[in-house]
């Protein structure tokens, strides 16, 4: 399977990335995650991508573009993999398309996982994540066994930089503008494959599996 996961931010998508990860075992590469890491190492794309992850922007195509093909070519991609939050541009989708075409790989399907803007800021506000796995939570909607602890690796969960108010907000009008026209984009392509991500956790899962049919 060689899928890309859309949808706009706190739409569920590394939330079902970990089931899709899992149940047809393929690597998942988040370009939101690489840049986190980067942060966290303290390294020059951590440095880069920072500045304008703080205020909700794009980190420039150039720089994501260029990631996301090194990490492409890793021999864990061979025989699939999940795209998520990548492409977030007509630029990096363009760019995605040559190099897709270069090596010889085809998309077998683009998820757009569909949560109305509305409901979004609360998502993205009480989201908490692992420190240490990475495993996502919601105070409200999908809370841990115990407060405050990742039911995975019992650490301490922390609240995303980004996940402000303030920042949600931004990062949907940059969506808006800069992300949605990609689903014509990928539907143009006969690609795009829309689930209703504004159901229980499981049911968009199972509504995922059924719009790939396997
Ligand atoms: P994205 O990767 O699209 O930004 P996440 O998967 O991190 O989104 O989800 C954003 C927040 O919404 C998280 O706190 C997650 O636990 C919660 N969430 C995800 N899917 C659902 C859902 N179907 N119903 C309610 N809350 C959800
Ligand atoms: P995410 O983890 O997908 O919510 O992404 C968090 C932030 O990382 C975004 O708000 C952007 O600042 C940056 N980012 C992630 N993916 C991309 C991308 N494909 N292009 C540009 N910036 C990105």
């Amino acid at each position: 399977m060689k899928l890309l996961i859309m949808g706009r931010p706190g739409a569920g998508k590394g939330t079902q990335a970990v089931n899709i990860k899992e149940y047809y075992h393929i690597p998942h590469i988040s370009t939101g995650d690489m840049f986190r890491a980067a942060i966290k190492n303290g390294t020059k794309l951590g440095m880069t991508a920072k500045e304008y992850m703080d205020q909700g922007l794009l980190v420039p195509d150039e720089v994501t573009i260029g990631i996301v093909r090194e990490r492409l070519l890793e021999k864990d991609c061979e025989n699939g993999f999940l795209l998520d939050g990548f492409p977030r541009t007509i630029h990096q989708a363009e760019a995605l398309t040559a190099f897709l075409q270069e090596n010889h790989i085809r998309l077998d399907a683009v998820l757009d996982v569909d949560v109305p803007a509305e409901i979004l800021v609360r998502r993205m506000v009480g989201r908490r994540v692992c420190k240490k796995c990475g495993a996502t939570y919601h105070v409200e909607f999908n809370p841990p066994k115990t407060e405050g602890i990742c039911d995975v690796c019992q650490t301490a969960l922390i609240q995303r930089a980004d996940d402000t108010e303030e920042t949600a907000i931004n990062r949907l009008s940059v969506y808006d503008k800069q992300t949605a026209p990609l689903l014509d984009y990928y539907s143009k392509q006969n690609l795009l494959k829309t689930v209703n991500g504004n159901q229980p956790l499981d049911q968009v899962f199972e509504d995922i599996k059924n719009v790939l049919g396997a």
